[in-house]
Parts: structure tokens; sequence; C-alpha cells
């Protein structure tokens, strides 16, 4: 009997988002228009690969605006930054170029909204993420920072008429429709976006995975650990009993993670519509 071939299922959507496909762009344009240095506050995108590229290209990634000269050109991260440091950015008249993601902007107006109506925020998220902490900034005393069901049954709210819920961008869209589950359960008037603010991207990401687990027994997710959507993929898939990992490249892959995984496919007709889902 011949022995079946060995197949590698690509799936799609892969690859940069938009949000930071245009920050990359925002990086390079600047880089061009204005020459090194450019200095970017934070990782421009949590990828090792595309920071290295950019620093050999004239870009100065820095964790924090003190380290930028005065005066100097600066650019956010797609991640977003919180009010205090734009005021920052000024105080020290920086030329300041906004890399931010609309999809993250959105969020930080929906807790600017729900501060100015006095509501509670309830921001679903973790802890540490830039995006997390930018958020957090725009309403730090009216918001709460929670990351699973159990920080919400902890919750100790003085009006349960008033709380509104917003989340970050790169979460898990089933840990998080349970904790927005359970917000409901406990604040039956809780106000927030339809299902969660997870981006299509994210969803679109960790549907396609959800699609092809059942038809594979390793999946590799390329990524840096410190991408929250290359976790959330990793996370989906081990969730679903396939094992994952995240690497940067090639140089990371194990043999043995490989060892005896036949990742073919059962049949052209059941990969036909993994070839043909689009973003
Ligand atoms: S919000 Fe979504 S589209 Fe925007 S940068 Fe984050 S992952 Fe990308």
């Amino acid at each position: 009997m011949p022995t079946p071939a060995k197949k590698i299922i690509l799936l799609r959507p892969r690859g940069f988002c938009a949000g930071v496909v245009r920050a990359i762009d925002v990086v390079k344009i600047a880089l061009s228009a204005y020459r090194a240095p450019i200095y970017v506050r934070k990782e421009i995108v949590h990828n090792r690969h595309v920071v290295e590229e950019l620093r050999a290209a004239g870009a100065i990634f820095v964790e924090e605006l003190s380290e930028v000269p005065v005066g100097a050109r600066a650019i956010f991260s797609a991640h977003g930054v919180s009010p205090a440091v734009r005021a920052e950015a000024k105080s020290r008249q920086l030329k300041v170029i906004d890399a931010t993601c609309p999809l993250v902007t959105k969020v930080h107006l929906e807790a600017v909204k729900f501060a100015r109506q006095k509501f509670t925020i309830v921001l679903i998220g973790h802890k540490d993420h830039d995006e997390v902490i930018g958020t957090l900034g725009e309403a730090p005393e009216e918001t709460i920072l929670v990351s699973t069901v159990e920080d919400v049954d902890a919750l100790e709210i003085k009006d349960p008429d008033r709380v509104g819920f917003i989340t970050q961008t790169t979460l898990s869209l089933d840990e998080t429709s349970d904790i927005v589950q359970r917000l409901r359960e406990r604040y039956p008037k809780i106000q927030g976006p339809a299902a969660q603010d997870i981006c299509y991207a994210t969803e679109n990401r960790q549907v396609a995975v959800k699609a092809v687990a059942p038809l594979c027994e390793t999946l590799l997710v390329v990524g840096s650990q410190n991408s929250s959507n290359s976790r959330r993929l990793v996370e989906v898939c081990e969730q679903l009993g396939v094992p994952a990992y995240l690497i940067d490249d090639l140089s990371e892959v194990q043999a043995k993670w490989l060892e005896n995984v036949n990742n073919w496919c059962a049949s052209p007709r059941v990969c036909k519509p993994l070839d043909a889902h689009e973003s």
C-alpha cells in the first residue's frame, strides 16, 4: 500500500491584519520621508522579524517617551496609547505620528463615552498588554480590569445599573463570550458592544484554526511569544485537542513535534472549503 503523502494546510486568512500592515507602512513611509532616526514607542507590532528589519532601516524602538530626545519624531504603535502618553509627547514637543489601529481607537472612544456617563467600566483583557495599558489610561479611576469569569464573580460595583464593558481586541472568542455572559447575568442592565470588541482579524483567524484543527495533527503558528493574537491561536487549537506550537521562524521547529505526524488531508473534498476560506 503506498504511503500517503504528507500535506501542509496553509490557513486562510493568515499573515498580518490590516491594522498591523498599516502600522508597518507608517514606519516605512516615515523613514523614507523624514530619514532616520525615527523613534517608535514600543514594538510597532509584536513580531521579532519585523522589528529587526525596521531597526536595521533606522527605526529606534523605545519603551517610554522619556528615551526620545526633545523635539524628535516619534511613532505610536498599533496598540494605542493612553492620554498620559499623548500629554508627555506634547510636553516634550515631539512630532508625533499615530499608528494606532482604528479598531483600538474605537475601544478607547467607548471607554471615554462610558466615563462621561459616570459608568463603571469593566475592561476584559490581559494585564500588562500594551493595548490594555493604553485603554485603561482613558479612565483609570472608573475602569476595572477582568481576565476571567472568576474575576467577574469577585466584582463589587457600587451602582450595578450603571456598568459598561469593553474588551481587548485580541482575545479568545470563546473565553470572552463566557466572561460577557457572566457579566450579563450579574449586571442585567450592563451596556457594551453587541458581542465584544474582538476585531474581525482576530475572529477570522480563530475561526480558521477551529475549521482546520480536526484535519491536522499539529499546528504551527508563526508569530512571536508576546503576540496576543498568535498565542490565542495556539490556545484555540490546544483546546480542541490538537498540539500547537508558536514559532518565530523555521529555525525554531523541533523535529520531535512532527514525529509520526501524518498531516495529510483525508480527502480533497474536505480541503476545498478551507482553500476557499476568505478573510
Ligand atoms: S485591532 Fe485587530 S486589526 Fe487592529 S491591530 Fe489589533 S489585531 Fe490588527
